[in-house]
């Protein structure tokens, strides 16, 4: 395909006239720049708003003027059970069984109540494997968990990066550091595309290496799900989380999604932090004593769902149902490639500048996302590109991440991208 892809208009038209996924793009909010649609190429950090978003939430909303604490029950869609609402979607996005899902509070809060069951270190089993840079959040959560075991993180944390001179952690160094680590490693816990640089890591591989260690697998899919096809219950995976605003956009700060595997279901012996919504919903308002974990994903929710966040989520995800994760990815491929094309054609036609696209070349090893290394003029770059209506991002020290979201960006943005950073290079 990459051959015969072209940097005019006419060809990134009938681009956007042949993609099946053409229709969404009018199911979402663009944010205007002078009167004009921007190039929203930041779905990576906060997914646009679904137009019936507002709808949703309206009619929790009115629910609740309608019934106040009746709702619970007599609501349209009752909230007592509002989240099993979403279950049957979210688990298609994670390629999961819907016992091994549940929507429920926020990402990092999740990752943290995940770890307190799969992350139990002993006298000689307690390191944890992570990518370096992982994103800060993911690093503090980490250390304190260690921390909390009264374990120093500079020895409990091994840390795989890329080798000196590289952007991109080598599948076989990560392979090799959960070998060494033997007997020694309790888990690993890596994201599933890396937020910096868009690489896409081979969760299925990392999970068998990390079970042949016997350590527990967990990932971060906050850059992955929404993004990349996944199938953690085939893969293994033992758990998961992600946030639901990126490229799931489902409201800022909106609700996380956290995956289970099915072989934890029914063990009850794993320790947890408890909360009436984990709950067995049988009992639940006994207000009895004696937890008894919902089996499955549910058994780690706490509190009672947050109703107006998960609408929004619902309502993006059933913009998820009706595209499929098969056709958002092969998009991905489709458009990630156009923008790699028209980015190297800029480039190479220029003596200005030098870029550096550091994300995988592979499409099937890189997300919906490039990570551009501009050398010697990044910063004012990006703020060049920021003037003529591109929301891209800047990440220090020097990269400028753009990424097109397959159901709602066309080709014709990502040639109109292509303007813009042409003029920004003079
Ligand atoms: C976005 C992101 C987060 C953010 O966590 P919140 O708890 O939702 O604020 C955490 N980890 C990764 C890898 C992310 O990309």
């Amino acid at each position: 395909m990459s051959n015969s892809y072209q940097n005019n208009l006419a060809f990134a038209q009938n681009m956007d006239k042949e993609d099946p996924l053409r229709k969404f793009r009018a199911e979402f909010l663009f944010p205007t720049f002078h009167e004009n649609e921007v190039v929203y190429f930041t779905g990576n950090s906060l997914g646009l708003q679904p137009r019936q978003t507002a709808k949703y939430i309206q009619q929790e909303l009115d629910d609740w003027a309608k019934w106040g604490v009746e709702g619970h029950f007599e609501a349209k869609n009752p909230w007592y059970s509002y989240h099993e609402l979403l279950t049957e979607k979210l688990a298609k996005i994670a390629g999961a069984k819907p016992i091994e899902v549940v929507v429920t509070h926020s990402l990092t809060t999740n990752l943290h109540l995940l770890m307190v069951s799969f992350y139990r270190p002993t006298e000689t089993r307690y390191k944890i494997i992570c990518e370096a840079k992982a994103f800060p959040s993911d690093q503090y959560a980490l250390a304190s968990q260690v921390a909390f075991h009264g374990i120093d993180p500079a020895d409990g944390i091994i840390e795989v990066g890329p080798r000196a001179g590289e952007h991109l952690i080598r599948e076989e160094d990560i392979l090799s550091a959960i070998e060494e680590a033997g007997d020694e490693l309790a888990l690993v816990m890596f994201g599933g595309v890396n937020y910096y640089t868009g690489q896409f890591f081979d969760l299925e591989k990392i999970t068998t290496a990390g079970h042949a260690q016997g350590a527990i697998v967990g990932f971060d899919l906050a850059h992955a799900a929404g993004n990349v096809e996944l199938k953690l219950h085939d893969w293994q995976v033992d758990f998961a989380a992600w946030c639901s605003y990126k490229y799931l956009n489902s409201s800022p700060g909106g609700v996380s999604g956290l995956f289970v595997h099915e072989k934890h279901a029914h063990n009850k012996a794993l320790p947890r932090f408890a909360g009436w919504w984990g709950h067995d919903k049988s009992v639940r308002f006994k207000m009895e004593k004696n937890f008894q974990p919902i089996p499955g994903a549910e058994g780690w929710q706490l509190s009672n769902a947050p109703v107006l966040g998960m609408a929004a989520h619902r309502a993006a995800l059933d913009l998820f149902d009706k595209a499929g994760m098969t056709a958002v990815s092969k998009k991905r491929e489709l458009l990630t490639g156009y923008l790699e094309f028209i980015i190297t054609d800029i480039s190479s036609n220029t003596s200005k500048v030098d870029f550096e696209i550091i994300t995988p070349k592979d499409p099937s090893k890189r997300g919906s996302q490039l990570s551009i290394l501009a050398h010697g003029q990044g910063k004012k770059l990006f703020e060049a590109l920021s003037a003529q209506g591109v929301v891209a991002d800047w990440r220090e020290p020097n990269v400028i991440r753009v990424a097109p979201a397959p159901l709602y960006n066309s080709f014709e943005d990502v040639y109109r991208f292509g303007l813009a950073l042409k003029n920004a290079i003079q």
